[in-house]
């Protein structure tokens, strides 16, 4: 007997007919032999409409009564569901967030699960129920009601089938399984056969809303098996697991993060600690940002900017106000464009490939749209868009990468060999170690993979180049021609209207691409453009899952490393790897102060 977890959202439950018919889909298990517990959200949009209630009293509600107001949603469709299970002869038991036991930390309306307790959803299996629990909530130690986050049902379910060492967990939903980008929005996408982790993470973390991203981090780190699949019709989905779907592909989706704010905080003095605290209290108000750049040094000061979205801009530009306020210092300011969108290129074929950011830039140009800002992490490759561009810029980049081509029988052939299969080992088995899990305080605490020094990069920065369409795509066409993999990659535009651009190559290639910055900065001569190679830098990174969601792990690394005097030039942010660019000399003494901070996290 296999005990399977399925998840049904919003659209799958939107009335009492499609609440039967998501009962009719458990019963089928359970007639197949299968045990269930299902995770349901609240009925259609009743979570959009709780919210526009409250923000008809106060654009400001208290978030201890948001998180009550917004748990009525799942309980409602809880009952239903059991009503309707009962009404089909079926014999089910509805449990709230705290009834199953989700203990999650404090953070009202994003709060983190610790620890799930199985005892009363095990015994309602024994005698035969169909189990239903709302997700989307848990309860503190106070036992006040908490919110895991908009779409966090999904890691409701994930989290429980970790739990139960469920055989499978099942998403339902609207669309028939993960495909290349949003399907509403670029029709010609394509539906991935699987996906793997890695890949689902950074899509879902970049805006991809078919999964809650936190769901994944889950899924990975106690190797659940998920399967995204259609409520309303009996096709294949999509399965995501270890394995991506063809690793020779440089990129298996796009994801769009529609609004987004960019940030600048401008006259930052150029020393250790100054940009550390400010990332501090962003991340003591849990507030995830993404993509940071740092513009040249004037008179010992830059500005740096970092995307963010917009709904936590309101808290973000309270925080950057009492930063400013606090250092005291005449010069600081700051300012922000809450009109801008993020495209997003994912895929863990990248990482091998030369030309991806070439390509990427060349086709946003093409469509006639200006990159206000690039960041790229090992897997992905970012560019910040004006958001009126953005759909047109996706579309581009959709149609460069030929992301709607299904891959040939050959290509999925030779990567196919496990990918479909259960893992021979249980869920918990291959995932976290045993050693981890029971250090750790909570299920959801992240996880330090693995701290590495590269020291064989080299850093380009292209200072004071024009803002202007095509520039990114110029720089990294001539890059491509020398076949030279480029690592890191930021631009950022300064006060002055002129484009920073910086990269890292590997030492050995140093020479052709100085070569070609210098052509560049002759071609833009008279704006001013002057090139700097620095042969002696290293690259420190952290490998894990959830780095980038888990707001206080970037600090704790700038923290570590700023207490040991190692100033960070660069920065890539992802959910599987922080990394940082700093001088060679300091490598080793960056490794050792990080290996010290996250000694308890690592594997
Ligand atoms: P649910 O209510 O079932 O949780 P969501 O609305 O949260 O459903 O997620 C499903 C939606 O996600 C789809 O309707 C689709 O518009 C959107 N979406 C965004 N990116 C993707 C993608 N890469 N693949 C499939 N759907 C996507
Ligand atoms: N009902 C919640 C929301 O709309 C949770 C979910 O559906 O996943 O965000
Ligand atoms: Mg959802």
């Amino acid at each position: 007997m296999a005990l399977i977890v399925q998840k049904f959202g919003g659209t799958s439950v939107a009335n009492t007919e499609k609440i039967l018919g998501a009962a009719r889909k458990a019963i089928r298990e359970v007639k197949a032999g299968n045990q269930v517990v299902m995770v349901v959200s609240a009925m259609g949009k009743q979570t959009d409409a709780l919210i526009s209630l409250a923000n008809e009293i106060t654009d400001r509600p208290n978030t201890r009564e948001m998180d009550m107001l917004l748990s009525t949603g799942e309980q409602v469709t809880i009952a239903l569901m059991a009503i309707a299970l009962e009404s089909l002869g079926h014999k089910a038991v509805s449990f709230t967030g705290a009834q199953i036991g989700i203990h999650t930390d404090k953070t009202y309306r994003k709060a983190r699960i610790r620890s799930i307790s199985t005892d009363r959803m095990e015994n309602a299996l024994k005698e035969g129920r169909i189990v239903i629990a709302a997700g989307f909530q848990g309860v503190d130690d106070d036992l006040n009601i908490t919110t895991l986050g908009r779409g966090g049902s999904d890691t409701t379910a994930v989290a429980l089938a970790a739990a139960l060492k469920a055989d499978r967990c099942d998403i339902y939903t609207d669309v028939d399984g993960v495909y290349t980008t949003d399907p509403r929005i670029v029709p010609e996408a394509r539906r991935l056969e699987r996906i793997s982790y890695d890949e689902m993470l950074e899509l879902a973390s970049m805006g991809a809303g078919v999964m809650h991203s936190r769901s994944i981090e889950f899924a990975k780190k106690y190797n659940v098996l998920v399967h995204v699949r259609s409520s309303f019709s009996d096709g294949v989905g999509t399965l995501i697991g270890p394995q991506p779907e063809r690793e020779s592909a440089p990129a298996c989706g796009l994801a769009l993060a529609k609004d987004e704010t960019r940030l600048t905080v401008v006259g930052v003095k150029d020393q250790p600690g100054v940009a550390m605290r400010l990332f501090s209290k962003i991340a003591d108000a849990k507030i995830a940002i993404d993509m940071i750049a740092q513009s040249s040094s004037a008179e010992g000061r830059t500005d740096v900017s970092f995307t963010l979205q917009s709904e936590d801009a309101v808290k973000a530009r309270e925080v950057v106000d009492s930063f400013v306020k606090e250092e005291g210092d005449g010069a600081l300011g700051y300012d922000f464009d809450n009109n801008v969108a993020k495209i997003s290129l994912v895929g863990l074929g990248m990482t091998k490939q030369t030309g991806v950011a070439q390509k990427m830039f060349h086709a946003i140009s093409e469509a006639g749209v200006n990159i206000h800002m690039i960041a790229t992490s090992d897997i992905k490759i970012s560019a910040l868009v004006g958001r009126d561009d953005a759909v047109n810029a996706l579309r581009a980049v959709h149609e460069a990468f030929a992301l709607h081509c299904e891959p040939t029988p050959e290509e999925l052939e030779v990567e196919s060999a496990s990918a479909c299969e259960t893992p021979e080992t249980a869920p918990f088995a291959s995932g976290v170690s045993p050693k981890l899990l029971n250090q750790l305080a909570g299920m959801e605490d992240v996880v330090v993979e693995g701290i590495d020094l590269d020291s064989d990069q080299a850093r380009v920065t292209l200072y004071s180049l024009p803002d202007r369409r095509g520039l990114a795509a110029e720089v990294f066409d001539r890059v491509a021609d020398g076949r030279v993999i480029v690592d890191m990659i930021v631009q950022s535009v300064g006060r002055d209207n002129q484009a920073n651009i910086t990269f890292t190559i590997p030492r050995n290639e140093l020479e052709a691409v100085s070569a070609i910055a210098n052509e560049v900065c002759e071609k833009y001569k008279s704006e001013g453009c002057r090139a700097e190679i620095d042969a002696k830098v290293s690259k420190l990174s952290l490998r894990g899952s959830g780095l980038r969601s888990h707001t206080g792990l970037a600090y704790r690394m700038f923290r570590s490393l700023s207490a040991s005097n190692v100033n960070v030039s660069v920065i890539s942010l992802s959910e599987r790897s922080v990394g940082v660019l700093v001088d060679e000399a300091h490598g080793q003494a960056g490794l050792n102060s990080l290996k010290a901070e996250f000694s308890e996290e690592s594997l």
